[in-house]
């Protein structure tokens, strides 16, 4: 490999391959670089030669995964195919499908989803006679994954008995944790805690894996938690050959967990470890690095770093103030379309918010204009409930002691198993010391059950397990579809449904499932099972993309925690208000405010050319019109770098020459107001 294409300190951090290192350097500096680098040097060099399977890189996405992957294999060619390069928790997922069993789940566990674990949670509380409508049963499972998170095995005994959540969340967290055994499922957090246990508790299997994982690389390291951090020291072994690479300027996760001590103290866990600092900035222009420098300078603590690049000048940051989020939409996709007849490709631009809500209308205007664009996460897709029900037959038929979804099918598409019928069964499963599912097998049996019920019951039962034999062939694509025919499944979503138009849409997304398992099947091959397919969505955090318009390059939409790690010639930052960047409820404590200034960082240091922030002068909440103030973090902006633009100020007379130039592609602004429109302060002084 040519080391040539590295700075010195990038070089040093890729030759030392032997002991820990940390490699803390600013956004852009190269330290995913590094890493890719590091390991196809691992592969080249090493004496005796490493092989590829001794080599873990562990990324913050699954996205983020795939991207190193195809760049490794580029780099050095087929043999780094070997080289796993997954997230903490595939790798998790990965380790439990092998030794889980050790631990006495079934092999074939499930990954239980967050509607799974709430229905979990809530039983458990009313076991414990907590109300569930009182108490918000999302609380109490956000601080179970608090507690699992930091690393913390299910005894927690909650310090300060004060706060009736605390209490729910100690007696309800041993039952939840049960129930998820009993059903043969674990928790997104388990994928974790369960690992880590496999390999503090049976010896045999530290051995096996710390042997197996010689060379241990972590991207975004910043924002790692207690559990990853306990389970990087385990699979670390003596050996101790962790290259970690993160900048605590953007660590943006507290709010789940993470632990930015992990990076600032590498030292106490891994002592004697080498730090590297890298301070030159690859990917951004001086006006954009000068302006991300000046947002987070503001941050008290923090590792000062020195930032430079030879990128010299660049076109100003454009600071853009619109009368309305409408008018902010219009005004991003009018200047992607002026951009790309410039000739910037689609996917070298993004669009950037800080919630996911945001990207509605700058959906609809890039649609309106036929530009293709993708939103990455965010998409309900899998909360439709047609969705849900398609995959909870999945999730039964791989599992049939799954109860939840049990419960959330048995009766869908109606055939007669009325709710009395499962509350007596779920009763005679209590009494037997048995699940649900195994009672449902002798409902013939049981004297409450009227005859007609248990023959319906028996014939559900032998649907899924018919159907189970079916999958268990394969084509899961083709046998879903003759599920679906089988019970009804299009006709009664066409009949149930409020008009003929929700009817296509419900039908649409049940097709969508339909591809998704097809292009699963392509994809696995003769791997592809439902239970593989299962897993696979649930760790997949990208989740399915809404299908739109456009050919294969496409803008992307993300929210800014999506974008981290990843770079575009163009960025466009919406949203740039106060209630919004920084968000609403994170401006009291100081910590919290910090990390909002962190998220903008992180935001304005995705541009490589040219960045836009905008913002909406008024904005309708709750069917009101409030007025917006702009962001705090705009104020810090050095105005020597920034070009500011306002479309709202009502305005006498003709365009300045500044404006001229600025919006002489933007000919829409001049049109009359569409549909939607009356929402700009003084909408009649607008017209020029
Ligand atoms: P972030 O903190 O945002 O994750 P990073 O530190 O991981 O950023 P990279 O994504 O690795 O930075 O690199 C940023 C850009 O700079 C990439 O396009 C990369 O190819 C380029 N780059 C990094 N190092 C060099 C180098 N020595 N020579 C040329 N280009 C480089
Ligand atoms: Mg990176």
């Amino acid at each position: 490999m040519d080391l040539s294409k590295l700075n010195p300190p990038q070089r040093e951090a890729v030759i030392t391959t032997e002991g820990p290192l940390l490699v803390l350097a600013g956004a852009g500096s190269g330290k995913t670089r590094v890493i890719t680098h590091r390991i196809v040097h691992i592969l080249n060099e090493r004496p005796g030669g490493a092989l590829a399977r001794n080599i873990l890189a562990v990324t913050f996405t699954n996205k983020a995964a795939t991207e190193m992957k195809e760049r490794l294999v580029k780099m050095a060619g087929p043999r780094a195919q070997g080289v796993l390069v997954c997230t903490f928790h595939a790798f998790g997922a990965e380790m439990l499908r092998e030794d889980i069993h050790r631990l006495g789940w079934p092999r074939k566990f499930a990954i239980a989803d967050m509607g799974d674990q709430l229905a979990l949670i809530r039983r458990a509380m009313r076991d414990h006679k907590v109300d569930d409508r009182a108490f918000d049963a999302r609380k109490v499972l956000t601080l179970i994954s608090k507690a699992k998170n930091s690393g913390h095995e299910p005894t927690p005994k909650p310090e300060g008995m004060g706060d009736d959540y605390d209490l729910i969340t100690h007696l309800v967290y041993p039952n939840y944790q049960l129930a998820l055994k009993a059903q043969g499922s674990v928790d997104f957090d388990d994928l974790l805690l369960l690992p880590a246990r496999l390999l503090r508790e049976h010896e045999d299997l530290s051995t096996k894996y710390t042997r197996r994982f010689r060379y241990l690389l972590v991207d975004e390291f910043q924002d790692t938690n207690l559990a990853q951090m306990n389970l990087l020291r385990l699979l670390a072994g003596k050996v101790r050959n962790v290259c970690a690479v993160g900048d605590d300027d953007q660590a943006i996760y507290s709010w789940r967990g993470a632990e930015v001590r992990n990076i600032l103290q590498f030292d106490s866990h891994f002592p004697g470890s080498r730090e590297v600092r890298l301070e030159q900035n690859y990917r951004s222009m001086q006006v954009v690095l000068d302006a991300a420098n000046a947002v987070i300078a503001k941050n008290p603590e923090r590792k000062a770093k020195r930032m430079w690049t030879d990128r010299l000048g660049g076109e100003r940051v454009k600071v853009v103030t619109c009368p309305n989020e409408e008018e902010e939409a219009r005004f991003v996709a009018h200047e992607i379309q002026k951009q790309m007849a410039l000739g910037v490709a689609a996917d070298d631009i993004a669009v950037l918010y800080r919630t996911n809500g945001q990207s509605r209308p700058v959906e609809e205007m890039l649609r309106e204009k036929g530009i293709g664009y993708e939103v990455v996460g965010g998409s309900e897709f899998f909360d439709r409930r047609e969705v849900k029900d398609v995959i909870a037959y999945f999730k039964v038929i791989a599992n049939p002691r799954d109860e939840v979804s049990l419960l959330r099918i048995v009766n869908v598409p109606a055939r007669g198993i009325g709710d009395v019928t499962m509350e007596r069964l779920h009763a005679h499963a209590r009494a037997d010391g048995i699940s649900l599912w195994a009672a449902m097998g002798r409902s013939q049996g049981y004297e409450d059950l009227p005859a007609g019920a248990a023959e319906k019951v028996g014939e559900f039962l032998q649907l899924i397990e018919r159907y189970r034999g079916l999958f268990e062939e394969g084509r899961l694509a083709q046998v879903t579809r003759q599920l679906l025919e089988e019970i009804g499944f299009r006709e009664a979503t066409r009949a149930l449904a409020p008009s003929i138009s929700s009817a296509d849409k419900k039908l649409k997304s049940v097709d969508h499932v339909l591809n998704s398992l097809e292009s699963f099947e392509k994809r696995e091959g003769p791997k592809a099972s439902l239970l593989t397919y299962l897993n696979r969505l649930s760790l997949d955090t990208r989740q399915e993309e809404e299908e739109v318009p456009g050919g294969h390059r496409r803008v992307t939409l993300m929210t800014v925690h999506a974008s981290k790690g990843l770079e575009y010639r163009l960025v466009f930052f919406i949203g740039m208000e106060e209630d919004l960047m920084p968000h609403k409820g994170m401006q009291g404590e100081p910590q919290n405010l910090e990390e909002e200034r962190r998220l903008c960082y992180v935001g304005i240091t995705r541009a490589k050319e040219l960045l836009y922030l905008t913002r909406a002068a008024i904005r309708v909440k709750r069917g009101k019109e409030v007025p917006c103030t702009p962001s705090r973090f705009l104020e810090d902006l050095p105005p020597e770098v920034v070009e500011k633009v306002d479309l709202a100020a009502p305005r006498t007379g003709a365009p300045t020459e500044q404006e001229r130039n600025f919006f002489a592609n933007l000919k829409d602004r001049f049109k009359p107001k569409g549909a939607g429109g009356g929402a700009g302060p003084t909408p009649g002084d607008r017209k020029v």
